[in-house]
């Protein structure tokens, strides 16, 4: 099977500062890092290291060649992402201070420049049996849900950051709501009723997970691994990767479960996001 992914790509350029700027103020950087990020192409390079095949839907601005060749070399298929001659490159400027105190501006760019031709195109391989990995940093999220579950396929909405609009546009195309406690709070505040969805994923940092059949009622409880944390920047798309990556494989929900956790505890120990995502070996090593 495959793991569709209509998701964002960000370049994170990474600046460490003694503090964080005044208004009027010109600061010179102490360092700077330039890497991989986006919740969709982290969760597009967790679930190809976790072992899928992994096909990544969505948009870049021009010069962005070492993205894509990154992307590639973690396993993703990249002939569904578009080079949009005018748009740039979603990004992000992440200013660090002395503290470890962040100030982050994201401009969304080519992820939310992206034509529904365009996109029904792109999903026209879409089988029975293959998984769908959305967020809310694309537009067209719906679309792509209604073309997925016509298709037959598993769908899997990680609803971050939150915006109820896209929230109550998608769930009726959704077979697994993915949120972490955050979340999963403003959306119990904001839908207090039933919730137009069969399950339920819930990540609650060194909490653990837990999956929730809303037909059924049963729930299934997955602990976090005991590990020092270094940077939980991506930890939930390492978890939604890996998660969706054995599902599409398919092994049990409660299997799906345990190799997630395992990733995500591995990928906090690391820093950085996309590039922190650790390979199904390491996982497998990490469970013995
Ligand atoms: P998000 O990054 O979306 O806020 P969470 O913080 O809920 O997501 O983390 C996702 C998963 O990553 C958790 O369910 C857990 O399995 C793992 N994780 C996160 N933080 C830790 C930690 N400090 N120790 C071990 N595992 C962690």
């Amino acid at each position: 099977m495959t793991v569709w992914n209509l998701g964002s790509i960000n370049i994170d350029h990474v600046y460490r500062l003694d503090h964080l700027p005044r208004p009027g103020e010109t600061l010179a950087a102490t360092g700077h890092d330039q890497g991989l990020g986006g919740k969709g192409a982290n969760q597009s390079v967790a679930a190809a290291r976790a072992g899928a095949t992994v096909r990544h839907l969505g948009a870049l601005g021009p010069g962005a060649d070492w993205v894509i060749a990154r992307l590639q070399a973690s396993g993703v298929a990249t002939e569904g992402i578009r080079i949009l001659p005018d748009s740039s490159s979603g990004h992000a400027i992440i200013m660090v201070d002395a503290d470890a105190e962040n100030a982050i501006v994201i401009h969304a760019g080519a992820n939310r420049a992206l034509d529904p031709d365009w996109l029904r195109g792109a999903c026209a391989g879409i089988a029975a049996g293959d998984t769908l990995l959305i967020q809310n940093e694309t537009s067209l999220q719906a679309e792509a849900a209604r073309l997925a579950q016509e298709a037959g396929a598993r769908v899997i909405y990680s609803a971050a950051p939150f915006d109820l609009d896209a929230l109550r546009e998608v769930l009726p195309h959704v077979s697994i709501l993915a949120l972490n406690e955050g979340e999963a709070e403003q959306l119990f505040a904001a839908m207090p009723g039933a919730l137009p969805v069969a399950q339920m994923l819930i990540t609650r940092g060194a909490k653990g997970a837990e999956f929730r059949d809303l037909r059924s009622g049963e729930s299934l409880h997955q602990p976090a691994f005991p590990v020092t944390p270094v940077d939980t920047t991506g930890a939930g798309d390492c978890f939604a990767g890996y998660f969706a990556a054995a599902l599409d494989g398919g092994e049990s929900v409660a299997q799906a479960l345990r190799l997630a956790a395992a990733a995500a505890a591995l990928q906090v120990t690391r820093s950085g996001a996309g590039d922190a995502m650790p390979t199904r070996a390491e996982v497998e090593a990490f469970l013995k």
